[in-house]
């Protein structure tokens, strides 16, 4: 398939999946990032309250966050939104937990939602992919059976793995958000250094990058 065959698709796709209406339980707007052919593929886990109102993915503090790690390896917020396509484990904002913070999508909203992201994969392929934070990280199969949800054993490494018959290299990274203290603290502060190290030395990356 030619770039503008999937170029052209991939906008087919967007405009077809801000009209998804899957699940009930979500609070729309559909939160999706600009429709880009890029070597490199975003995966966040799913968008808060202020994503919808703005329109795009990370766009309130662990953005701020997450825009600061990607300005320390050589791209500012704007040129990575133009050049980077940023999906999601879900796109619509779960809403809150009884107990606070946002509530943690059902597995059946991320099998719903895994279509797009599936579909997305299919129309890109990407060389390169950051799944950010646990769901994402999990949404791929990385945590095995023993080291369920151990950030310590994933973060800091590239691994390959095949996502919907393509296959990619992924290097992940924790959630940026301000309420977790993982990416603060060490191991995970090193791991996190260790990771955008990685990232930054990635062709897909350098691909880029490269203005
Ligand atoms: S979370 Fe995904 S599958 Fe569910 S309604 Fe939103 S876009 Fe559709």
């Amino acid at each position: 398939m030619s770039g503008s065959d999937s170029l052209r698709l991939l906008k087919r796709h967007v405009t077809q999946l801000r009209a998804c209406t899957a699940c009930p339980d979500m609070i729309r707007p559909v939160v999706t990032g600009t429709p880009v052919v890029s070597p490199v593929m975003l995966i966040g886990q799913a968008p808060g309250d202020k994503e919808g109102p703005a329109g795009k993915p990370f766009a309130w503090t662990a953005g701020k966050t997450m825009f600061g790690w990607f300005s320390q390896i050589g791209i500012t917020e704007e040129a990575f939104r133009e050049r980077v396509y940023m999906a999601a484990v879900c796109r619509c904002f779960p809403g809150k937990a009884e107990k606070g913070g946002d509530r943690v999508p059902s597995p059946l909203e991320i099998e719903q939602c895994r279509r797009h992201l599936e579909t997305e994969v299919r129309l890109i392929r990407p060389r390169l992919v950051i799944p950010v934070g646990k769901l994402a990280i999990a949404a791929l199969g990385l945590f095995g059976p023993t080291d369920t949800d151990k950030l310590v054993e994933v973060v800091g490494t590239a691994t390959r793995t095949t996502i919907a018959g393509v296959e990619v290299e992924v290097i992940a990274l924790p959630h940026p958000s301000g309420a977790s203290t993982w990416h603060r603290t060490e191991p995970g502060k090193t791991l996190l250094a260790r990771a955008l190290a990685t990232l930054s030395k990635h062709d897909a990356w350098r691909t880029i990058t490269a203005s």
